[in-house]
Parts: structure tokens; sequence; C-alpha cells
């Protein structure tokens, strides 16, 4: 792979349309999870760098927001275009600063970023734009000034999913990107530059969640704020933001299940359920982290899940082969290892995996894949999210008490169902209180709403419903 970001600037933050020199001279430095050693760095911002930026994003709405919305989204397209033409580059940065497998990095990391700028158009045609309800016309408003904080494990998905949307239904934005994995979303901010979006649009300011986050989400300039990350981080933004009665959106962790029903296919299901678990490095807000199958099939699905896992390639992200990445930070690997050893001092069955380093990966912060069983639904591995590649099969006696197992947890994000009979699957996935569930394996869609319940958060990205998002509604009375 070749260096990092090589001739990508990111030491300024991007504010009105141009690169700017930030208050501070404090840096992050950014590691890469393989060799453990610093790749890069990015500005520590603060509160004075986003009251800057705020202003800016401030003065452009007015101009951005009387645009059509097709003149917003085809800036978007363009935009969209260009970073299809980047893919590979943005693959190879976010395998670098996330770890994240290179193969995945580029089916989800580097495509799904373009998917969100190149779908709007469409998207726009199909909005109702404006309704009649009896005597008044009912217009949808952009929000206004958006503040988009973004999580570590899809940093540029995260970054798109928000911008995009909110850029098309006409609101300005201010972004900050995970201190983590900050150096992918230099890239857009690049792309925005060349494409000549109107200053003040567009607006990135980097540093932590402390400082740059809690300043967005407190700052009264700001009119709305777009949230993705942990449900405690979440909560601190709901409360900063409630002081000046500003909507917030929240996108937040999960501990989904995948409930596999005695007439399901086990080999199918068991193997996708591993992989739906194990997808990038289980640094996944929505992976099926939760394998709840009939209780006679639990030897079955054991000898399944070992098999398996014992297939999974852990090691360098650059190799194609390769399943499972580093984790991103020793932080992360070490809070995994915790959760493991938690899950073996409270009882659960170890079948594969465990606390120690992979073997030959002694530098690199990586982890076994593990996975656990006779895990019941009150142990601590069954409801709090770890955040890693283990997972845990839960037995249950019955169709209703499999359900009763997958509503167990504070969480509601998504969650799988399997079954024979589609129409069976179904029944289940709606007594779920989640905000999505596949069927029998059905695929990510990037253009259906994307969102949770409980502590997984409220509001909806994506698709027609991730620009309503960012919309606020007007009646006129005529
Ligand atoms: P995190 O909450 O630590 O950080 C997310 C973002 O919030 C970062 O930009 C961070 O700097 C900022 N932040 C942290 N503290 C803040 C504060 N006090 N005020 C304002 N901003 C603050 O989460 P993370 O570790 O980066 O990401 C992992 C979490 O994100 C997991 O819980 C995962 O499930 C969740 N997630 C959810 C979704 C979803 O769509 N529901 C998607 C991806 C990740």
């Amino acid at each position: 792979m070749s260096a990092p970001a090589a001739g990508l600037q990111t030491s300024q933050h991007y504010i009105d349309g141009e690169w700017a020199e930030p208050g501070s001279s404090e840096t992050i430095a950014v590691i890469n999870p393989t060799t453990e050693q610093v790749m890069g760095s990015v500005p520590a911002g603060t509160a004075a760098d986003v009251d800057l930026a705020v202003a800016a994003a401030n003065t452009a709405a007015e101009s951005w927001a009387v645009l059509e919305p097709m003149d917003r989204a085809t800036i978007c397209t363009a935009i969209g275009m260009r970073l299809q033409d980047r893919a590979e580059e943005i693959a190879g940065l976010i395998s670098m600063e996330l770890g994240s497998p290179i193969t995945q990095s580029m089916m989800i990391q580097a495509a799904l970023p373009a998917i969100s700028f190149t779908s709007m158009e469409h998207l726009v045609e199909h909005l109702p734009w404006q309704q009649t309800i009896g005597n008044s016309l009912v217009l949808r408003e952009p929000a206004g000034t958006v503040a988009a904080i973004t999580p570590w494990n899809y940093p540029l998905h995260q970054v798109a999913a928000k911008v995009a949307p909110a850029m098309t239904a006409g609101c300005t934005v201010v972004v900050k990107p995970s201190e983590v994995t900050p150096l992918s979303a230099f890239i857009l901010a690049e792309i925005i530059d060349e494409v000549a979006v109107p200053a003040g649009v567009f607006n990135m300011v980097t540093g932590t969640g402390p400082v740059v986050g809690e300043a967005m989400a407190a700052h009264p300039g700001v009119d709305m704020v777009s949230f993705t990350g942990s449900t405690r981080a979440g909560s601190r933004v709901s409360e900063l933001a409630a002081a000046s009665v500003k909507p917030v959106t929240l996108e937040l962790g999960g501990k989904s299940a995948n409930v596999i029903l005695d007439d399901a296919d086990l080999e199918t299901a068991v193997i996708d359920g591993i992989e739906k678990c194990f997808i990038n490095g289980g640094q996944t807000c929505s992976a099926l982290t939760r394998m709840i199958v009939p209780k006679a099939s639990l030897p079955m699905v054991e000898a399944i899940a070992s098999a398996a896992v014992e297939q999974t390639k852990v090691g360098d992200p650059a190799d194609p082969a390769t399943d499972i990445g580093p984790m991103v930070s020793e932080f992360q690997r070490e809070r995994i290892r915790s959760y493991i050893q938690t899950g073996i001092d409270e009882g659960a069955r170890l079948i594969c995996g465990g606390v120690e380093s992979p073997d030959g990966l002694d530098t690199g912060y990586f982890v076994r894949p593990t996975v656990f069983s006779d895990v019941t639904a009150e142990m601590t591995i069954a409801q709090e999210e770890i955040f890693g590649p283990v997972l845990v099969i839960m037995a249950a006696e019955d169709e209703n008490d499999a359900i009763e197992i997958a509503n167990s947890t504070p969480y509601g994000l998504a969650g799988g169902v399997w079954s024979a009979d589609e129409e069976r699957a179904k029944r289940v996935a709606r007594r779920m209180r989640t905000g999505q569930v596949e069927i029998n394996g059905g695929a990510f869609n990037p253009l259906a709403p994307f969102g949770g319940r409980g502590m997984s958060g409220h509001g909806r990205e994506l698709g027609p419903y991730g620009i309503e998002h960012f919309l606020t509604l007007k009646s006129l009375q005529l």
C-alpha cells in the first residue's frame, strides 16, 4: 500500500470555502492500528474554530436554501463522481487508518459515500416538496445550519450519509469527523473545494468530542444536530442541545439479534450470521452480535460456527484474503478483551477465540474472533455492545421465547430472521423492536431508512427519509 494520504493536506480545517489555519497549534495523532505507528495528524480544533465555521454556515444558509433542490442535488452528483474516481485511494486510506480489510473497504467504505452523493438527484425528484392539505400549502424547508458529528467505524460513509442529504435539503453543514479516523474526510473536503460548492455550505472542523463536538452541540448558531456514535456521547449531545431546544437525531449503538427459526437452513444461516457479526472486525453498529437458535439445534450450530471461525483469516488489512484486520485502537482492543474475560467469568462457554492475541500477530491491535455459547439474557455479553468480533449464541425454547430474547436489551437498531417460510419470518420481524430487520440474509439497502429505537437512538438516515431528516415543515394558510 502506498504512503497514506500522500499529498493530502490534513493540517487545516475547511471553513467558508477555503482551507483555514486552526486557532491552536495542537494536533491529534492518527495511529495505524496494523503497525501501531503514527500515520498522520489533524488539528485539535477549538470552540473558536467552531464559531468561525458556524458563522460561515449561517452566512451561506439563505442563498443555498433558495436554490432549487435539483440544482443542489446536481452538485452532489459531481461530488459523488469524484468520490468514485478516487475509490481506490479512499479504500486504501481507510484500511490504513481503521484496519478495515481492503475488500470490505472497497465494497463498503469507498462505495457507499459515492452512492450517498450520486443518489440525490433521483431522490429529489420523488420527494413531495410541497403538498396541499385543505386550504393550506405545506412546504418542506431546510432545517438550517446542521452540526454533523460522526464516529470512526465507517468514517467517510457516516460523513456522507449526513452531508449529502443535508446539502440537498438546503442546509449548510459543519462536520466533525471522528478524531480516531479523520483522514478520509479530508478527501471529501478536497473534492468539495474542487467542485466549487458555494463558500460556507460545507465546513469541517477536526478535534475531540468534548471540545469540538460539545461546542457544536451547544452552539446557538446551530439549528440542528445529527449525531452518530455511542449512546453515552449521544446522550451528552442531547443534553447540550436541549438548552437551545435544537432538534437532535441520534444514530447510536446496537446489540442486534439474529433469530434462526427451527425450519431454517442452519448451515446457510449460521455462516451468514457469523459474517454479519464479524464484518469490519465486528465494529459495526448494526452487527448481528446475538445469534438466537432453537435449543435442539445448539450442538449443530456450535459445530458450524466453529468450522466457520476456523476459516476466518485475521491479519494484514491490505491483503485481499483477510477477513478481519486489527481493531481500530489499543483502547478498543483492551475493551473487547475485557468483555471476553467477563463472558468467561460470568459462565458463558467459549467455543472459539479468547483473550490472547491471534498467533503470530503480536504487533497491531488484533483480537481473536470469539464465539460464546450457553449465553443467557442477563449476562453482560448479551446486554452490552462489545464492538469487536465476538458472537454470543443463545438458545430459545420456541418462537415466542426467541422474540422475547431478541427484545431483551435496551437497544433496537437492527436484526435478522431466518426461516424456510418467508411469511413466518416477516411475522417474527414485525414483533422485533428495531429499526430494520433482514430476512434470510436480505442485502443492506443504502436507500432504505436506517436508524434505531430505544438506546439505539431516533431519526432515520439514508434514502428519501435521510433527506426528510433535514427538512422542517411550514404551512401557508390560503
Ligand atoms: P463516540 O461516541 O466515542 O464518538 C462519536 C463521535 O462523537 C466522535 O466524533 C466523537 O469525537 C464525538 N463525541 C464524543 N464525545 C462527545 C461529546 N461529549 N460531545 C460531542 N461529541 C462527542 O463513538 P465512536 O467510538 O466513535 O463510535 C462507536 C459507536 O458509534 C458505537 O457505539 C457504534 O454502535 C456507534 N455507531 C452507530 C451507528 C448508527 O448508525 N446507529 C453507526 C456507526 C457507529
